[in-house]
């Protein structure tokens, strides 16, 4: 069952655009934040535009395969590695585990590997075993590295990799249950396991995107072992791509003398090639998650003569880690197309036109990101609690003594309204995850705002409630014309 999970999006969304809005039944979840646009599409005929089907590409620019890299670890030798990538043109992410007790590996580390259109992702926060621990020590050591690394960069960190591949247990499913729960609930959307990802009965569809990877080893990079790789998956491309249509590069830079003039042969061989779509992590996750869950329509009504005109319904930047335009194939020759008000490139393949669709302009990924942590889970913060980042604006969360509600305080003191504030909860994994958002158009000046969500748990003992359980709130926002994003996090045992 699990195997269908990127074959949906290709079955159900080659719209044809004459379908009706009842006949499409796939829609963009309502937990997902999402935006709509408009795109007219000129064609040369009346003949054309009443038959073009319109269709998301399964990549960007109809590429053949997404390639990117993946490495793990604080390693002291990831700067030199990420140099030797930036230079070929290759990117990738870096899993990174929590900055080090002696303050190694912190803030300055991770922003210099960000250059080159790399990003970072979770590693957990001190190299966990999680398949050893229980549920809500899980989380906390998946939740505290994503918001650390967040907060130190300024970036989302939706992919993630285990430590130790360990992610199952066979003698215990309950294990496998809690950290894919744990994995959802803390924000992430992919994993670089494809495993993982395939035969995992807990995930809901669509919920976490994987690819294949291509192994270097770690000191002792084969490239013959590499090319055998490559090989296997170009000539069964078919079978390899209904599961992922990414490949990446992933180990470890733990190379010595030699094998990084090896390494620099890989990267050769690996870049210019024109059919992959060179990315990151990040890039390929907010790809597959806007193709799964987007959704286009015709508006009937403005349907007429050499003109279509659709609707999408995409999700926001915020949701995805990245803001990969969408690429939309169409089936005919298009003369023009108009997104709202602006004009479109349009590209001519074959018979077939390219489209594509940037994010509306006020949709643009969190540029700061801050967190607020209220440890003790005091009812009302300190007069010192506050956002370096974000002076003005204070999110402040407890859990109530009973338990049973996570309460999230919010005040603006910016002297301008916050705009399109949209507060996501996050759970513990024993927890049901309805009814975890809300919003706010707008909080006035010296405004402030409280909202409850419920907390159900919907498992029980010792293995899935036992030691203290971490919360937080992502608050997105845009404050004076920029987004951000603040997290409130709180404990309760
Ligand atoms: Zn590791």
């Amino acid at each position: 069952m699990a195997d269908t999970r990127f074959t949906i999006g290709e079955r159900l969304l080659p719209w044809l655009l004459a379908m009706s809005w009842a006949a499409a039944g796939y829609a963009v979840p309502p937990d997902l934040w999402s935006c709509r646009q408009e795109l007219t599409l000129e064609f040369a005929t009346a003949a054309d535009a009443a038959q073009a089907t319109v269709r998301i590409a399964a990549l960007p620019d109809d590429k053949e395969w997404a390639f990117s890299t993946r490495w793990d670890d604080n390693l002291p030798d990831n700067p030199r590695l990420h140099d030797a990538m930036v230079r070929h043109g290759i990117k990738g992410t870096f899993y990174l585990t929590g900055t080090d007790p002696k303050q190694r590996f912190g803030r300055e580390y991770a922003r210099n590997l960000l250059a080159g259109g790399c990003t970072i992702g979770g590693h957990t926060q001190t190299h966990a075993r999680l398949t050893g621990l229980p549920a809500n020590a899980m989380f906390q050591e998946i939740l505290g590295n994503r918001l650390e690394r967040e907060c130190q960069t300024d970036q989302p960190v939706v992919s993630f990799a285990f430590p130790f591949a360990a992610f199952d247990d066979p003698r215990n499913p309950a294990v496998r249950e809690a950290i894919t729960r744990a994995l959802i609930n803390a924000g992430f959307h992919h994993c670089v396991y494809l495993d993982f990802v395939r035969h995992n009965p807990d995930l809901p569809a669509g919920a976490i995107s994987s690819g294949w990877q291509i192994k270097t080893g770690s000191t002792d990079i084969d490239l013959e072992t590499v090319q055998a790789q490559l090989d296997r998956l170009t000539g069964k491309k078919a079978a390899y791509q209904r599961q992922s249509k990414l490949f990446f590069l992933g180990g470890h830079a733990a190379m010595t003398g030699a094998q990084w003039e090896t390494l620099d042969e890989l990267l050769t061989r690996l870049a210019g090639h024109d059919a992959w779509w060179y990315c990151n992590q990040n890039e390929f996750a907010a790809y597959e998650r806007q193709r799964y869950h987007s959704h286009l329509w015709p508006v009937a009504a403005t349907t007429a003569g050499l003109t279509r005109t659709i609707t999408l319904e995409r999700p926001v930047p915020a949701e995805l880690g990245a803001c990969v335009p969408l690429t939309l194939t169409i089936d005919r020759p298009v003369r023009a197309a108009h997104l709202d008000q602006g004009r479109l490139e349009t590209r001519l393949c074959g018979d077939r036109t390219l489209v594509k669709v940037p994010f509306p302009g006020d949709q643009r990924l969190p540029e700061r990101i801050d967190a607020i942590a209220n440890p003790r889970n005091l009812p009302m913060p300190p007069a010192a609690a506050g956002s370096r980042d974000f002076p003005g604006i204070r999110v402040w969360l407890h859990v109530v003594p009973a338990g049973d509600q996570l309460v999230l305080k919010l005040t603006n003191r910016t002297g301008a309204p916050l705009q399109d504030v949209r507060v996501t909860a996050m759970l513990p994994p024993s927890c049901r995850t309805a009814a975890i958002r809300t919003s706010w158009s707008s909080i006035p000046p010296a405004g402030s705002v409280e909202t409850a969500f419920p907390i159900r748990h919907e498992k029980t003992g010792a293995f899935w409630r036992g030691g203290r359980a971490g919360f937080a709130a992502a608050v997105d926002f845009t404050a004076a014309g920029l987004p951000g994003r603040l997290y409130a996090t709180t404990q309760f045992e």
